[in-house]
């Protein structure tokens, strides 16, 4: 079956008796059971809200799928879907290797919740390739990648990483969440398990938080363990949300890949700009890299201009009338916001002289984003107020 296929009927025969489009919503906390026996049962598959309803199995399982995994569980944002993943693997007097380019709380969790616990992580320049063989140590136990980075878009050689990391009997945990399950297969690469913030693509509408953490057979259940230690749940609407996002991906991340490169082409092209960070752009240092594991891209990218940061930049940004200013991306609207890289790195550079700006290209006309962009460099040729 083709991905478009696989995306509309995914996960949609959940139970053996029934089979219906979109699966039912139950609110539930108390599930009744058939008799006193069934009490002493541990295999039951629906036994208590906590652990899941039709929905949620449902939207797992087709989540899973279409990541190229096994299973997953379903955390109630993104980031509960990294600290679950993390903390599925880890105990104390272990080491991590995460990439210096992850989202900026994954940081936060290794330095503030692992460290304290006795987990020492050491952050990688993202486009070490296989020359991570020389920073692992006799107890490291993970390798985090994310790719691309979702401020800096270095595209990371996963295989090449995957392959030393198993050699050494590490596991490669991949934050697939720029590409969504549409545009990158993240287990075909090397993972054994893969993190998706769900509001963002999957979700699409910006009306939902959630995570998946998505594995192989080899590796669900320390996952599963660690997920229900933390009493982690996600609320029936929010998955039936979710599930209906997920039907319509292909097509939104089709035209923000569309939409996203007429404009990054179209800024490219800008004398304001020095660089646009896209790895679909020719321009892009691992461009090839991202045409060798990825089978498009979505609509984040970055933008440094030759500018410095200040005044005049941010009253570009508040200059535009399509662009919201907010954080987040993977809805279906257009998202701008200044970034600073250089506060949430240790083992690479960047030039904090240049403004960084991250744009998110949503599903509006490219003309009129364009029109926007232009009015905004126009108002930062005036300087600041
Ligand atoms: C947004 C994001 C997350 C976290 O998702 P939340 O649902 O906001 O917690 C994790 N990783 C990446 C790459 C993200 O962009």
């Amino acid at each position: 079956m083709k991905e478009e296929s696989k995306i509309v009927t995914a996960g949609r025969k959940f139970e053996d008796d029934i089979e219906i489009v979109n699966p039912p919503v139950y609110h539930a906390s108390t599930v009744l059971l058939p008799n006193a026996k069934a009490l002493k049962q541990s295999d039951l598959k629906y036994s208590y809200g906590r652990r899941g309803s039709p929905a949620s199995f449902a939207f797992k399982k087709a989540l899973a799928e279409l990541e190229g995994g096994y299973d997953a569980v379903l955390t109630p944002s993104g980031l509960a879907a990294i600290s679950t993943a993390l903390l599925s693997f880890v105990s104390a007097g272990d080491h991590i290797l995460v990439t210096d380019s992850c989202y900026a709380p994954t940081r936060r969790f290794c330095n503030l919740a692992l460290k304290p616990l006795g987990v020492e992580t050491t952050f990688y320049d993202p486009t070490i390739g296989a020359g991570i063989a020389d920073l692992f140590q006799g107890n490291t136990r993970i390798v985090f990648c994310e790719s691309p980075g979702s401020q800096t878009f270095e595209v990371q050689d996963i295989p090449a990483i995957a392959a030393v990391a198993h050699e050494k009997g590490t596991i490669v945990i991949a934050d697939n969440t720029w590409a969504s399950p549409y545009f990158m297969k993240p287990f075909a690469l090397g993972a054994d398990v893969a993190i998706q913030a769900i509001t963002k693509y999957v979700g699409g509408h910006s009306d939902l938080l959630m995570g998946a953490v998505s594995t192989t057979e080899a590796h669900l259940d320390k996952v599963v363990q660690m997920h229900g230690l933390l009493g982690s749940s996600v609320g029936p609407d929010d998955v039936y949300l979710a599930q209906r996002g997920l039907r319509t991906l292909a097509v939104r991340m089709d035209r923000h890949y569309e939409n996203a490169l007429i404009v990054a082409k179209w800024l490219e092209a800008r004398p304001e700009v020095e660089r646009v960070l896209y790895p679909a752009l020719e321009s892009h240092p691992q461009h090839n890299l991202w045409r060798r594991d990825f089978s498009g891209a979505s609509g984040l990218l970055s933008v440094v201009l030759k500018h410095p940061p200040g005044e005049a930049v941010d009253a570009m940004v508040d200059s535009y009338k399509l662009f919201g200013i907010g954080f987040s991306f993977g809805g279906y609207e257009s998202l701008a916001i200044t970034i600073n890289p250089a506060a949430h790195r240790t083992a690479t550079k960047w030039d904090t002289s240049k403004a960084g700006l991250r744009y998110h290209i949503g599903l509006e006309d490219p003309e009129d984003l364009i029109a926007d962009l232009e009015n905004g460099f126009k108002r930062l040729a005036k300087g600041p107020s």
